[in-house]
């Protein structure tokens, strides 16, 4: 069981800077994010795309600014659970809340700040009927520890940046790769669609391209993947693992059932303190609603602030709250 002061469901930008402003005030927090790796959209989406309008950078790569990020709130020791979406959430007795995530961790806080974004990405799915039978049991749809797939048999589907940068880190580890793709071109970047080429000319990797996976077969784990061509030939290859890595869309997910008032995918908030109607929740970044909301990662910065002032009330109700400039106070570690 993990205890904190504030549990906050969401790692993008805005869930990282609340940790700083979470910091100052000295609650600390433990980030729980269904994607393996911090960033949010920035990471997930765009990592390599200047941003134009962050205060102070005329210009930053998003995956530069959610490094910063991450110095920036190094010194308040935040936690994370990566890789593992936030299920449930229940209030209990004291006025805090128990959270339960897909992997079974528990999480006791005194306050929530949910900064979902646009909600949990969920992989889109290749059309195999049988499919969910073997999801946690050969197929998977991210790479959460690469040393799992250590001397695996691995069919890796897709022709995006995922698939190709997993099939050359995973070339290495595994006992064999397969690299299926439904054209004969990749989406993803031309040096790494260039490198998986190489790959497979030496050997290293089979490339099945205009070919589609068609149907997965095994006794409670994966066995075999049948793959189909253009001129619908199949073949069934042996396999431990099925990555299809078909990339992932957003979706509201759980949060829809937590009592929250949601509208059009939404978390309605006060705009007073970032609060939802639930006493102790709140909502920041884009997951939230309210007259005049932008979508913008500044905007989240600002929610983050006022929101912190209000959760300290929430968490430390007997203890007075000063306000104080970082250049007066510097940056009070615990
Ligand atoms: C292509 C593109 C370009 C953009 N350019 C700009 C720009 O130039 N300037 C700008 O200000 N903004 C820009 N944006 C918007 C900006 O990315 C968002 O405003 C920002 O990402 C919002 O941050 P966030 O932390 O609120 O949410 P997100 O970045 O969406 O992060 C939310 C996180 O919450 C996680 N999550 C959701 N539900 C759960 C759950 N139940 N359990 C566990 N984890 C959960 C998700 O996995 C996700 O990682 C751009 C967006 C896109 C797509």
């Amino acid at each position: 069981m993990i205890t904190t002061d504030i549990c906050i469901i969401g790692a993008g930008p805005v869930g990282l800077f609340a940790v700083f402003e979470a910091g100052l005030l000295k609650m600390r927090c433990h980030l729980v994010d269904a994607l393996p790796q911090v960033g949010g959209q920035l990471s997930e989406i765009y990592p390599g795309k200047p941003i134009y309008d962050i205060p102070g950078y005329p210009e930053i790569k998003a995956q530069d600014l959610v490094d910063n990020l991450m110095k920036q709130i190094e010194p308040f020791n935040p936690t994370f659970s990566l890789g593992e979406r936030v299920d449930g959430l229940s209030r209990l007795e004291d006025g805090g809340f128990l959270l339960h995530t897909s992997d079974n961790t528990e999480i006791q806080a005194k306050a929530v700040v949910i900064a979902g974004g646009l909600g949990c990405f969920e992989p889109r799915k290749p059309a195999i009927t049988n499919l969910e039978k073997f999801e946690g049991k050969g197929v998977v749809y991210m790479v959460k520890d690469p040393e799992h797939f250590r001397d695996k048999k691995l069919i890796i589907a897709g022709g995006g940046d995922s698939a190709l940068d997993w099939t050359i880190y995973l070339a290495n580890l595994a006992k064999e790769v397969t690299l299926v793709h439904r054209n004969e071109t990749f989406r993803g970047a031309p040096d790494s669609a260039e490198k998986v080429f190489e790959l497979a000319k030496s050997g290293k990797i089979n490339l099945l391209l205009n070919s589609n996976l068609q149907a997965i077969e095994g006794n409670g784990s994966l066995k075999s993947v049948s793959v189909i061509n253009k001129q619908k030939e199949v073949q069934e290859l042996e396999a431990d693992y099925m990555i299809p890595l078909f990339g992932l869309s957003p979706k509201l997910g759980p949060i829809a059932n937590w009592q929250l008032n949601i509208d059009k995918n939404a978390i309605e908030v006060d705009t007073f303190d970032y609060s939802t109607n639930v006493p102790g929740v709140y909502a920041i970044g884009d997951i939230n609603t309210y007259p005049g909301k932008l979508k913008l990662i500044l905007s989240g910065f600002h929610e983050a602030a006022l929101m912190c002032q209000s959760a300290f009330k929430y968490v430390y109700p007997d203890q007075k709250l000063s306000f104080k400039y970082t250049t007066v106070n510097g940056v009070n570690t615990f």
